[in-house]
């Protein structure tokens, strides 16, 4: 039987037919995963409260010719209820499944896979402002993915820094000679802060004053909106940082 098993975080499902849902999800080991969970749209069905959007769960899957199918799911995670009851909580969580959709071909497919259940697990416990859940977890998926910025040395010619303009398009930090006309500085607070998201320092950035966490978080969404191409919709939903 060609069957095979993962622990996966749901990203997003969309109705099939009457009764069934194609369930996308990231897995530990199989990176992006695309299969049919059958009859989980009935009130009843133990699978379907299991394939919810943000929930992680230990599954079977058969692999079929074109779509593969869930045939059983038991749940690791249910942080999906204390997501969804809270706004903010849950558009930090949809730019976050957005990303890992868009970058679960990548390799490093276990990193991603517990970058982001870390990630949902910190928002379902409040652990830290949503919005620095968020602004860590994309800088340290796009850095698994080989796009990490440069915070320190110039992004185009490595003079060494520490600078004072970021440009997303060029990759981080740039010098003067760099740096675009009108590009906008920024100042020390905001890169000591863009460090402590993309490093996991939790106690620098839980301490950082709002200017400087909302100036940080418009520079990884400007980051990640240019690295990520078509642009993260989730991220237009997401407020300042508190
Ligand atoms: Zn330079």
């Amino acid at each position: 039987m060609p069957t095979y098993r993962d622990e996966v975080v749901v990203l997003r499902t969309h109705k099939l037919g009457e009764a069934d849902r194609i369930v996308t999800m990231l897995g530990r080991r199989h990176g992006k995963i695309r299969a049919v969970a059958k009859g989980v749209r009935r009130t009843s069905s133990k699978l379907g409260s299991r394939l919810e959007p943000f929930m992680v769960a230990d599954v079977q899957l058969y692999a079929g010719r074109s779509l593969d199918i869930v045939q059983q799911a038991e749940s690791l995670g249910t942080y999906g209820a204390e997501i969804v009851a809270d706004y903010d909580r849950y558009t930090a969580a949809s730019a976050m499944v957005e990303t890992a959709d868009r970058l679960g071909d990548a390799d490093a497919s276990a990193s991603h896979y517990l970058l982001l259940v870390g990630g949902l697990r910190a928002l379902s416990l409040a652990a830290h402002a949503p919005r620095s859940i968020l602004d860590s977890y994309l800088l340290r998926a796009m850095a698994l993915s080989g796009w990490a910025p440069g915070l320190e040395d110039c992004a185009r010619c490595s003079a060494p820094g520490p600078h004072r303009s970021f440009v997303a398009q060029v990759g981080g930090m740039v010098c003067a000679n760099c740096a675009p006309a009108g590009s906008a500085r920024v100042d020390e607070n905001t890169t000591a802060q863009l460090r402590a998201l993309l490093s996991g320092d939790w106690d620098h950035v839980d301490a950082a004053s709002t200017g400087t966490s909302a100036a940080a978080s418009g520079l990884v969404a400007a980051y990640a909106q240019w690295h990520l191409d078509r642009g993260i919709r989730s991220l237009s939903h997401v407020g300042v940082a508190r």
